[in-house]
Parts: structure tokens; C-alpha cells; sequence
């Protein structure tokens, strides 16, 4: 079984913990450089990005945390889906491995917050309910990029490439663990050394 750890600097990592070990997974709190080095895979927790991202900054995390990523699954969720991202048009330390930009508080204060069923193919038929907590928004995705989800309006609020995820909403805050067993059976495609429709980078 996967161990995994959860970036526990700011936001909502409780919550990840708590739904992996809900699976049966070793789940750890990840504070320092030296705690990513027993784990399968990585998530980022929604929160704050400028203040995950200065956290990291200040806990020599941030070249660490590339490092890891560029060899082992990382899942960002909304605050997490920036830190992942190459670009979001204005300067803050990010990890920045995944060919995306996106735009942060894409919601405006109007509606800061909602919540609304996704459909996620590789997920099956039923929809997703997805919580949205001031969110970002998938504005560009590179080739290679495959696009899980959309809003009606088109907005892409979900992406993999290769062995990372990101969502733009807050799969933790709801009952339903599909999106964390999606990302467990990745984790378990890559150990094995499975050639797999799953690192179809
Ligand atoms: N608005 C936050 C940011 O820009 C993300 C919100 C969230 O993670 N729920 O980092």
C-alpha cells in the first residue's frame, strides 16, 4: 500500500488525511524537505497559494518539492492546482512542473463560492459534486495535457498530465473518494512499473 504524504503547511490537508486514511492509506503531514523522501506521492491541499507558496519558500521546501515531482505523482487541489502550475500570470514561488496556466479567484467576489456536479469521464457515469472555494481556473493546457473536466461555460477545472492532477475544487470537503481512489490507482500504475494509459505523457 501507498504511503502519502500531504503538503501541511497551510489550508486544508487535515481533510486529505483523513479521506486517505479513510481508504487505508499511510497518510503523513509533510512540513520538511526530509519528510518527502519515504513517500509513493504527493498532494497539495487547497488554502492559500501565496502563503503556501512563501511557507514553502521560507522551509527550503520549494526545490525539494520539484524534485519529487518530477519523478513521483503530485495531485494540487484548487491552492494546489496553482502551486503545480507553470504559469498564472503574476510572479509567487510556485513548484511549476505542469505545462497549465491558470488564473487565479477566476470566480470574482460575485461568487466566491458555489458548488455544481462535474461530469469526469475516466470517473464513470455519475456526476462528481464539486465544492468551489474561491478557485482557480485551467486557462491554457499545453498538448499532452488532457483536459478531466468543464464547467458549462467551457472553464477547464480539472487536467493530468502524465503523473500529475490538478482540480480546481476541493474533492476533500465531500463525502465521495473517487478522485482520491483515481489518484491512488496512478500511484499503484507507476509502482509496478505498469505501462499504463495513465502516463501517457
Ligand atoms: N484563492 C486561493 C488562491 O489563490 C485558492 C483557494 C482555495 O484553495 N480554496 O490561492
Amino acid at each position: 500500500m501507498a504511503t502519502v504524504g500531504v503538503l501541511a503547511l497551510q489550508g486544508a490537508f487535515i481533510e486529505h488525511i483523513k479521506t486517505l486514511r479513510g481508504l487505508g492509506v499511510e497518510a503523513v503531514e509533510v512540513r520538511l524537505p526530509q519528510q518527502l523522501d519515504p513517500l509513493d506521492a504527493l498532494i497539495i491541499p487547497g488554502g492559500e497559494s501565496t502563503t503556501i507558496g512563501k511557507l514553502a519558500v521560507s522551509y527550503g521546501l520549494l526545490e525539494p518539492l520539484r524534485r519529487f515531482a518530477a519523478e513521483k505523482p503530485v495531485w494540487g487541489t484548487c491552492a494546489g492546482m496553482i502551486m503545480l502550475a507553470r504559469d498564472i500570470g503574476r510572479d509567487q514561488p510556485l513548484i511549476g512542473v505542469m505545462d497549465i496556466t491558470v488564473q487565479r479567484n477566476a470566480f470574482g467576489r460575485q461568487v466566491d463560492s458555489f458548488e455544481t456536479d462535474l461530469t469526469i469521464p475516466p470517473l464513470g457515469a455519475e456526476p462528481f459534486h464539486a465544492v468551489f472555494i474561491r478557485a482557480p481556473i485551467v486557462s491554457r493546457v499545453a498538448d499532452g495535457v488532457e483536459v478531466l473536466a468543464t464547467l458549462e461555460s467551457g472553464a477547464i477545472v480539472a487536467v493530468r498530465q502524465g503523473h500529475w492532477l490538478a482540480t480546481a475544487f476541493h474533492p476533500e470537503l465531500t463525502p465521495d473518494t473517487r478522485l482520491h481512489r483515481y489518484f491512488l490507482e496512478q500511484i499503484a500504475a507507476l509502482s509496478v512499473g505498469a505501462p499504463s494509459a495513465l502516463d501517457a505523457r
